[in-house]
């Protein structure tokens, strides 16, 4: 069973092969293999990196979907 990795909740939807989304957090991670990549979903859509959003730096992605 999946789970959020920031909340630790359920409530997950799958939005890729290794891509899921928490309505909760409004957050996407990836999981691949034991490698887990966390990021923040923006109100246009765009993808930022969670964890370099805790470090206090922000990195844009391409949007990426489904
Ligand atoms: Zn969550």
């Amino acid at each position: 069973m999946t789970t959020c990795p920031v909340c630790g909740q359920r409530g997950i939807g799958k939005v890729g092969a290794d891509q899921y989304y928490c309505c909760d957090c409004c957050i996407e991670f990836s999981v691949r293999n034991q490698d887990i990549k966390i990021f923040n979903v923006e109100v246009d859509g765009t993808l930022t990196l969670y964890n370099d959003l805790v470090q206090g730096s922000t990195v844009n992605l391409e949007v990426q979907k489904g």
